[in-house]
């Protein structure tokens, strides 16, 4: 016990052995929050306060929730598997499948990650022939996934005009189809949770009896659902220990609300807030940088970090005249790095926008660097797992319209459009799933094998009699039916296998020019299998496909390997490294551009800089490209606002100076006139990066008239000939990308 306690300071020792009560601790990054919270797990624990069994703690990514499990394991002798540890979607699934009957699901219910959420909206929009230029489909998905967030049905949303009116009607239409595939969004795994917690009192009072402690690590980030969830969880009797940073909220697009912050201390009668001061994690430059940064949002609950190390090094800055130039920097800092003993896997890489990754990743692999991307393109979010995953759900839920229509076609099997409309017609007439209509319609065919599952499969040679289409559709069901026969019988890694084999994928990608990469995924989806097998509790095919859609995958790709960590700064949040590589700090990435005409949008981008700067422990590197190239498009850039509310004294500059022309109070709340350097010698005046003539006589921080929207000021510059673009923020309407050609812009 002791040994748990004794490196506590006093106040996260009060933290970790509080009584039996709710508690708030806020505090900045770094103050050892998340470690408070998994001793006080270990600590409840082992004073006999409370079992296993009765602890509930949830983080905001999976990451997290393992290292949390590794963190009390390697504290207590105990098995911490069946523990209730993990996020809200793992959680909810968990209760989902265990009352599945209750909330009214299959057992077998599947989940939809965004990016198949949007492929059954983009159905469903399409089958009520809507307009997608007036309903696109991402923001019907928005809408779904707001209501829900909200805890509404369609049925309870509000309808206040005709275009609301028209997206509670593809909600409506949405819910049902979800309903009748067994299919269930991210959102709607927290809601249908919740409603049955709501509903059913037997359920409500067994958890209100389990769970005497309810541990929340950053609580910043949870939305109004999951506060009602842990709340209605909680009843009267738990003891919600709740740890948080208000500086450090970063989904506030996304619903969440700090506003629980106060709504906790006042529904959970919270009568004193802990606070922890000394922050643990940063030397004193990297924490004056991020203390300082912060200090520009307003509204801030306040806090003050400090530490007692020195103050280490100065943070490192780079200004590189292109995005190439950027990442062979980073390759060559890596190497020094490298060579001075630091392991890769305590260097992080980190970007404002996934899109970001690919030029760094060419560099790493160019050098021969080992690399590990997290989020991102998820390792189950690749086309090829997609495929492979869409088979093992149609085998395990022949209703999963989605799967069906991601592969009855592929690998091609002659089934086209046609077909496939006529399946979907009667699918829509019968009001059933596709795959009971393949029944319907071809069930009477001795060729076909009813979904039956104890009769032999039938070899498909019997169908070569039929048409094209009705072959390839029978055969499809025929090939689905058989190997959910035989994948029935094999442990989980060879059912993959024999599915990877038997589906034509593996065929197809070997065919294909580029298929290798896609091949070794494959493979690795059977590494998967055998990974999860050996460490979850229920291995079966079904747990496995909600581990695909809630885990991010990262443990494949060379798990055991030394590697550098790739990640966005949303992911890091958390996390800690030696040294971290902050790269495109560049106006219009980061702050992002979304940002800028959002409403609180620059104060969020500020938080999420000060979680970026605070993740690293000895060594900061921040950086910016001149131009790069994103989305096909070259973009001039400035510095971002926020490097210049760093300290000049803190920061060492990598390259000479000389005098910046870009006027710093066109910058937003960024200190005035700094006349920070960013320029190279021999590098290209960033004042004139475009370099046509179309263009040439525009530069970025001069002022323009635009005959309709007034005066204004060029921020960005990209493009060249008749796709010259400059991004002007006009005094009236904010900022806007003008086509140089037809904007008809003068020198103010
Ligand atoms: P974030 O806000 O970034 O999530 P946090 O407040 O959760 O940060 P932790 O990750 O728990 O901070 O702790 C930061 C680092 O400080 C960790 O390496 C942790 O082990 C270390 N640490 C925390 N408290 C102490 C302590 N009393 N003595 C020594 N090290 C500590
Ligand atoms: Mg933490």
């Amino acid at each position: 016990m002791s040994s748990l306690i004794s490196e506590l300071n006093p106040e996260q020792f009060e933290a970790v052995t509080l009584p039996h009560q709710s508690a708030l601790v806020l505090a900045g990054a770094g103050s050892g929050k998340t470690r408070v919270l998994t001793t006080r797990i270990a600590y409840l624990i082992q004073s006999g306060q409370v079992s296993p069994h009765g602890i509930l703690a949830v983080t905001f990514t999976n990451k997290a929730a393992k290292e949390m499990l590794i963190r009390i394991a390697s504290m207590l002798p105990i098995d911490t598997r069946g523990m209730w540890v993990g996020t809200f979607h793992g959680l909810c699934n968990r209760m989902l499948r265990a009352h599945h009957q209750d909330a009214g699901l299959p057992q077998a219910f599947q989940i939809l990650d965004s990016a198949d959420q949007l492929a059954v909206i983009k159905r469903l929009l399409k089958v009520l022939d809507a307009d997608d230029e007036k309903f696109p489909p991402r923001q019907v998905q928005w809408f779904i996934n707001n209501a829900k967030e909200e805890g509404l049905r369609a049925s309870q949303v509000e309808i206040y005009d005709d275009f609301a009116r028209k997206m509670v009607e593809f909600y409506l239409f949405y819910e049902q189809q979800c309903n009748k595939e067994g299919v269930v969004d991210f959102a709607e795994l927290l809601l249908r949770s919740y409603e049955l917690l709501t509903r059913n009192e037997h359920l409500r009072e067994h958890y209100r009896g389990r769970f005497d402690h309810i541990l929340v690590d950053e609580f910043q980030d949870t939305n109004r659902l999951q506060y009602k969830w842990l709340k209605l969880l909680a009843g009267n009797r738990a003891a919600v220990f709740a740890v948080g940073d208000d500086d450090q909220s970063i989904y506030a697009f996304r619903g969440a609300n700090t506003g629980n912050m106060k709504d906790f201390e006042r529904d959970f009668h919270i009568s004193k807030i802990i606070k922890l001061e000394q922050n643990y994690r940063s030397h004193g430059n990297i924490l004056d940088a991020a203390n300082t940064l912060i200090r520009n949002n307003s509204g801030r609950l306040g806090k003050n970090l400090w530490t007692s190390e020195g103050h280490g090094e100065p943070i490192r800055v780079y200004n590189a005249p292109t995005d190439f130039d950027e990442a062979s920097f980073i390759v060559d800092e890596v190497k020094s790095l490298r060579a001075e003993g630091v392991v890769l896997s305590q260097i992080a890489l980190l970007y404002r926008s996934n899109a970001q990754s690919r030029v760094l990743e060419h560099a790493l692999f160019n050098a021969s660097l080992a690399y590990r991307v997290y989020g991102g393109m998820r390792f189950f979010e690749r086309q090829e797992i997609k495929h492979a995953l869409a088979y093992l759900r149609l085998m395990a839920n022949p209703e999963d319209d989605n799967a069906l229509l991601r592969i009855i076609n592929f690998p091609v099997r002659g089934i086209g459009m046609r077909s496939l409309e006529q399946l979907q017609d009667e699918a829509k007439r019968q009001g059933g799933s596709l795959w009971a209509a393949m029944q319907q319609k071809y069930g009477n065919d001795a060729a076909f094998i009813p979904n039956s599952g104890d009769q032999a499969p039938i070899r498909l040679e019997s169908n070569q009699r039929l048409d094209k289409p009705r072959k390839g559709v029978e055969g499809f069901a025929v090939l689905i039916e058989s190997m959910r026969q035989v994948c029935e019988k094999l442990p989980l890694p060879e059912a993959v296998e024999h599915m990877l084999e038997h589906s034509g994928l593996v065929a197809h990608y070997r065919a294909e020019r580029e298929g290798a990469d896609r091949l070794e995924n494959l493979n690795e989806l059977i590494n998967a299998a055998t990974g999860f097998v050996h460490e979850a509790e229920d291995d079966s095919l079904t747990a496995f496909l909600s581990h695909a859609s809630l885990e991010a995958g990262e443990h494949q790709a060379g798990s055991g390997q030394d590697a550098l960590q790739l990640m966005t700064v949303h992911s890091a949040k958390g996390l800690e490294f030696h040294s971290v590589f902050l790269s495109g700090l560049e106006e219009g990435l980061f702050p992002h551009d979304n940002s800028r005409n959002e409403a609180g949008g620059v104060e969020e981008e500020r938080r999420l800089m000060y979680v970026a700067l605070t993740r690293a422990r000895r060594r900061l590197y921040l950086s910016f490209a001149q131009s790069r190239m994103l989305h096909g498009q070259t973009r001039y850039n400035i510095p971002s606002r926020f490097l210049h509310e760093i300290p000049d004294s803190l920061l060492k500059w990598l390259q000479p100076m000389q005098k910046a022309t870009i006027r710093n109070e066109d910058w937003g709340r960024g200190r005035q006139g700094s006349g920070r350097v960013i320029q190279e010698p021999g590098v290209q005046a960033r004042t004139s990066n475009i370099r046509d003539s179309t263009a040439s006589q525009w530069r970025i921080g001069q002022n323009v008239m635009h005959a309709k929207f007034g005066a204004g000021v060029i921020v960005n510059c990209e493009g060249h000939g008749a796709d010259a673009r400059v991004e002007v923020r006009f005094g009236r309407i904010g900022t806007k990308w003008l086509l140089l050609e037809y904007a008809k812009l003068t020198p103010a």
